[in-house]
């Protein structure tokens, strides 16, 4: 048998069996592999000594290398019967070579299909264990997952908490726990909707929890206060989520809680300062404005509203004389006595300064609120004691009652604020009603002084010269410049209209300033007219002018503008404007003295001072109020007229001249004269009037009356 023999049968085996299974391999490796097979079969069946278990081992091969097709055996089996049987050559003595490949036939048979069962069950084995390693890793997986959430559950700084569609708490992380103070079997045996209540709750937060159990909604999120175990209060940043079964019925509920109390905190102390007044803890103005805004944007119908606008008497003296500290104790002292006096539907406010407000809602009329002001002037008289002192502090009140629909917010506190004022005036420690006329009038004077400065710089002010006559001989020897408003709506206005207003204001010091320019503007026309025959000028002083430490300077500049001698010009001053202690006016008129313009004191006799007093001041001049001449009018007041007399010769022992005011008739011509008064002003030399009327005169160079009182 030659080995071409053999391969040409592996050749025929490997065909056989590609037809048959499926095999991993190339021909040719199958063929090489399938005559290895060939050749220890050949090998066993011509062996000296026999071995069966050839056979079994060639059939557990074959399976090994995958040769397990259904058909593979039957085939392989029938090509070995047949054809191995031709490739044994000369067997040696005594072999049954035939029989010999039939039970290797048998035993291949038998191996394969051993080799085959075992490679089966290898196979389920495998399968088996493979699904039980997956399901192992599946079960890993969800284990992992879960404890990832758990870990997230237990460890989040938010609170997570479960319930079921009733609400009753089945799960609450620790987080949650902490937050409402509870323990875990204290919080299950809770219930969301009986015992998560608060009771300022908005309506909407149950509605809307309901659409959600109702499966009408999947989440929603809101701030919602929450009661601690300890009754305290926490703020939460809510979100509640409802998860559904696979059919999406609502299943049970997640709710998300995070404590916000100190944000809220925080928010309602910025809301709580934004409306509160730090030094009283009332309320402040911006309260005010917004409950105001509140009750007149409701349904006005019927409703009245009050007003109570109280200024403390005198708050200013306590503050500058006993300091800050005392000022603010007095403050809050007045804040919780009118807390006290004020109840439910009444708003008590400080405005700023000593200045508080009562907004009472819904009154009935008048008498309710006049009986609330009463109430606060009998609470504030007691005396209030701080630290060592006893204050005692009275109170002005403006009260104001009216229908809401007749009125606004601002119209309504500002009608109590001018009310205030006249509560003031009239005396203060009191309260004073709105009177609509009066206030009319109030209203028109503050809309006088805010347009005042605007009317200087729009060249609405003028003057007009009264004559300042020498007695001796009626000739003129002065004039006062006196101002006048030309209003654009309210016709000439006289100095008592708007003088106190300026001052008040503070527009005086433009005014003042105006006047004393344009008086030495006309004195120099005068002089550059008529030279030494001009008159001086007498310009009128307000108190407050003398604070001012320009006035020097101005004087001077306008002087000089003009080229004026300071004796052209005199300041006529009032003895209010040198009360008080302090000295600037003082230093500022020793100044113009000394400048050498004249100094008059004006309206002597209707103030406090009495002549030696007027030692210390640098002056030149006294000018006798109009009542002394009044006083000398009738014939029958020799004390009078004593009494003027003594007057003069103390005004003259102190070097100064003087001038009678209110001349009117002769006779008070005549007294005035006979007690060496030096020179008057009054109707009977002229009332004050334009420029060209004093030209006339000084063109005309003769006296201003006759001795009979007839103007000239
Ligand atoms: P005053 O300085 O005492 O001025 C005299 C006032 O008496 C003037 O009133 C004048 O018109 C008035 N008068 C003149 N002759 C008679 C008379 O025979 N009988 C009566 N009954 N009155 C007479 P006027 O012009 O209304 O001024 C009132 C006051 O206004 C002045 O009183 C003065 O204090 C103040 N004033 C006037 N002009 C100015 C000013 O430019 N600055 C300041 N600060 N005050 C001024
Ligand atoms: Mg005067
Ligand atoms: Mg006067």
């Amino acid at each position: 048998m030659t080995h071409v023999d053999h391969e040409e049968f592996a050749r025929r085996w490997a065909e056989a069996v590609v037809g048959t299974s499926y095999v991993p391999i190339g021909r040719r490796v199958l063929a090489r592999h399938l005559l290895g097979l060939t050749d220890r079969l050949v090998e066993a069946a011509v062996a000296v000594e026999f071995d069966p278990s050839v056979g079994r081992q060639v059939g557990v091969d074959m399976v090994a290398a995958h040769f397990t097709g259904t058909e593979t055996l039957r085939e392989t089996l029938a090509l070995i019967a047949d054809g191995l049987p031709g490739l044994l050559g000369s067997a040696p003595p005594g072999v049954d070579a035939a029989g010999r490949v039939a039970q290797l036939v048998a035993s291949m048979a038998a191996g394969y299909a051993g080799a085959l069962r075992e490679r089966s069950l290898d196979e389920q084995d495998a399968i088996y264990r493979a699904g039980l390693r997956a399901r192992r890793q599946a079960e890993q997986a969800l284990a992992a997952s879960e404890a990832k959430f758990r870990a997230m559950f237990t460890e989040a700084a938010i609170g997570i908490g479960m319930s079921d569609l009733e609400g009753n708490i089945t799960e609450a992380n620790p987080a949650l726990l902490r937050m409402f103070g509870y323990t875990l079997e204290e919080f299950t045996r809770l219930n969301v909707v009986r015992s998560m209540i608060h009771p300022e709750d908005a309506a909407s937060v149950w509605e809307t929890y309901g659409e959600l159990i109702r499966g009408e909604r999947d989440h929603f999120r809101m701030e919602k206060r929450y009661y601690r175990a300890d009754g305290g209060e926490i703020w939460t940043d809510l979100t509640v989520s409802l998860v559904r079964e696979e059919d999406g019925a609502p299943a049970y509920q997640v709710a998300l809680l995070e404590d916000i109390s100190e944000r809220r905190r925080l928010q309602d102390k910025l809301e709580y300062q934004a409306f509160h007044d730090p030094l009283t803890g009332l309320a402040n103005r911006a309260r005010v404005t917004e409950r105001l805004g509140q009750i007149f944007a409701g349904p006005a119908g019927q409703r009245r509203v009050g007003v109570c606008f109280l200024d403390l008497d005198g708050f200013k003296v306590v503050n500058d004389s006993l300091g800050h500290d005392v000022g603010d104790q007095l403050l809050k002292t007045v804040a919780s006595r009118l807390t006290r006096c004020c109840g439910a539907g009444q708003l008590l406010a400080r405005m700023g300064g000593d200045e508080f407000v009562i907004v009472v809602e819904d009154t009935a009329g008048e008498a309710d609120v006049a009986a609330l002001a009463e109430k606060v002037l009998t609470a504030m008289a007691e005396p209030i004691r701080v630290g060592d002192h006893e204050l005692n502090v009275t109170t002005s009140i403006g009260v104001v009652e009216r229908p809401v629909v007749d009125t606004n917010p601002e119209d309504l506190l500002q009608a109590a604020d001018i009310t205030m004022y006249r509560a003031k005036a009239d005396g203060k420690a009191r309260y004073a009603m709105y009177d609509q006329n009066r206030n009319e009038r109030e209203v028109a004077r503050f809309t006088l002084s805010a347009t005042m400065v605007a009317a200087v710089e729009r060249g609405e002010f003028f003057l007009v010269y009264q004559p300042l006559a020498s007695l001796a001989d009626r000739s003129l020897r002065g004039v006062e410049a006196l101002v006048r408003w030309r209003h654009p709506t309210l016709g000439v206005l006289g100095p008592d209209r708007f003088i106190d207003l300026a001052a008040e204001s503070g527009a005086i010091v433009q005014l003042g300033r105006w006047v004393l320019a344009r008086a030495c503007e006309q004195v120099r026309a005068w002089r550059e007219a008529f030279g030494d025959a001009a008159p001086f000028v007498s310009v009128n002083l307000a108190p407050r002018q003398l604070h001012e430490s320009a006035l020097v300077a101005d004087v001077t500049k306008v002087l000089l503008d003009n080229g004026l001698d300071p004796s052209s010009l005199q300041l006529e001053l009032t003895e209010q404007a040198l009360m008080g202690d302090e000295t600037g006016p003082l230093t500022v008129l020793t100044k113009l003295h000394g400048m050498g313009v004249r100094i008059a004191l004006d309206d002597f006799g209707t103030g406090y001072w009495n002549l030696p007093d007027l030692r210390r001041l640098p002056l030149h001049e006294l000018k006798l109020a109009g009542s002394f001449a009044l006083g000398l009018q009738s014939s029958s007041t020799l004390v009078d007229q004593r009494i003027v007399a003594a007057l003069v010769d103390m005004a003259h022992a102190l070097e100064l001249t003087v001038t009678a005011e209110g001349i009117e008739t002769p006779t008070q011509l005549d007294r005035f004269r006979a007690v060496g008064c030096d020179t008057g002003q009054g109707a009977l030399f002229g009332l004050p009037g334009g420029a060209e009327r004093i030209d006339t005169s000084l063109r005309a160079a003769s006296p201003l009356c006759d001795v009979s009182g007839e103007a000239l």
